[in-house]
């Protein structure tokens, strides 16, 4: 039994069984281990739905902002100019990135409570024939918003523009067709909707982009190239010490995913959380942010209830009820998040209704109804 139900998007409640894989010494110099971490990168291709000759999944050290790094160190020269789309912190979290790395960086921002606005991207593309690459993110966990990567994509595309999709959060519990988005790179990580824990972060990069960056790296530990030449020509041997116990267990998440009945199953357990979490909130008087067609499966913002609402306060008696929440992260809405991913089911999420509404202060909705956010 899990001390803790986490409602945080990673590290995430994981399955017993998944945690077990872990209560042994791994070694990484062993043929097991190496072919364990080629059928990883198979099965990754499998549920993007992508083919072995046009793809590769490149699995690397550290979280998932490693993963974005090592994307942008490797496939992205001081010459190019690269276009972020940023509603949230982790949008603006790969400008950074490129910008630490002297990379000609242009960001078009968006109100965090509104997706990227795929016209407004092709538009500003128009007066930018400078730009190179694309970074996006489908999922911004920082209010659970989802960003319309097919339509964006598409145009990028026809305009010879090599793109970068973040699906961290995504990839896993939401159907994504990676065939038909079609993107230069996708990134997410262990400890996300494939319900591992976490230790390193995969790239599903196209394999004429990637060998095309062999010597453009600046730093070594991030170089994605290296890393996927050295895993397809070792048959899967990782450079440097690797995560052995968060492989197995990632190994063992995919497997539970593939039982679960594979992402499809995965989505709809999800979507069916998240939609009863949002309607027992609601009914107990807190307020999302988001409009419905842009809420994602994954994880809610809610304002919250009071002016003077306590979140310390009320993190720890739900903390005390073993419900572990997180804070919110919308710059200028005071809100929490409630994730719904992982180990998470039906009972769970009444058993947290009925926490919050044992809860003391009960929430009297004070706030304006919410409007959209104006920069
Ligand atoms: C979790 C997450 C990341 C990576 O964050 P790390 O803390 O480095 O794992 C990046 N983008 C999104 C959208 C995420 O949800």
């Amino acid at each position: 039994m899990s001390d803790y139900i986490l409602l945080t998007p990673g590290p995430l409640t994981t399955s017993q069984a998944v945690k077990e894989t872990m209560l042994n010494d791994w070694s990484t110099w062993d043929v097991d281990y190496n072919e364990t971490t080629q059928w990883i990168r198979r099965e990754l291709l499998r549920i993007a739905h992508v083919s072995e000759e046009d793809y590769t999944a490149v699995l690397i050290q550290g979280s998932g902002s490693y993963g974005i790094e090592s994307v942008i160190n490797t496939g992205i020269t001081a010459e190019d100019t690269i276009l972020v789309l940023e509603n949230g912190a982790y949008g603006r979290r790969m400008a950074q990135m490129a910008k630490g790395y002297g990379i000609n960086t242009l960001e078009l921002t968006f109100a965090e409570d509104q997706p990227v606005d795929a016209n407004q991207v092709a538009a500003f593309l128009e007066l930018h024939p400078e730009v190179t690459h694309l970074g996006m993110v489908h999922l911004e966990t920082t209010t659970g918003i989802l960003n319309p990567v097919s339509e964006v994509l598409v145009d990028a595309h026809e305009r010879g523009i090599e793109t970068i999709v973040d699906a961290m959060s995504s990839f896993g519990g939401m159907p994504i067709d990676v065939a038909a988005w079609n993107p230069s790179y996708l990134v997410s990580s262990a400890n996300k909707a494939i319900q591992g824990v976490p230790g390193f972060a995969f790239v599903i990069a196209k394999r004429e982009v990637l060998n095309q960056h062999s010597t453009t790296a600046r730093s070594l530990s991030l170089d994605l190239y290296d890393q996927n030449h050295e895993m397809d020509t070792h048959n899967g041997k990782w450079r440097f010490t690797s995560p052995t116990h968060v492989v197995y267990a990632f190994a063992k998440a995919l497997e539970e995913l593939r039982a679960e009945g594979g992402v499809a199953a995965r989505y709809a357990r999800y979507a069916n959380n998240q939609q009863k979490l949002e309607r027992g909130m609601h009914a107990l008087g807190f307020k999302t942010i988001l409009a419905d067609d842009v809420q994602s499966p994954i994880i809610t913002s809610y304002m919250f209830p009071t002016a003077d609402f306590d979140f310390q306060r009320f993190y720890d008696y739900l903390k005390a009820k073993r419900f572990v929440i997180y804070p919110g992260k919308v710059s200028k809405l005071p809100t929490f998040r409630l994730g719904n991913i992982g180990e998470i089911y039906d009972a769970d999420i009444d058993e947290l209704l009925t926490a919050i509404a044992g809860y003391d202060i009960l929430p009297i909705p004070v706030l304006a109804d919410f409007k959209t956010i104006t920069d």
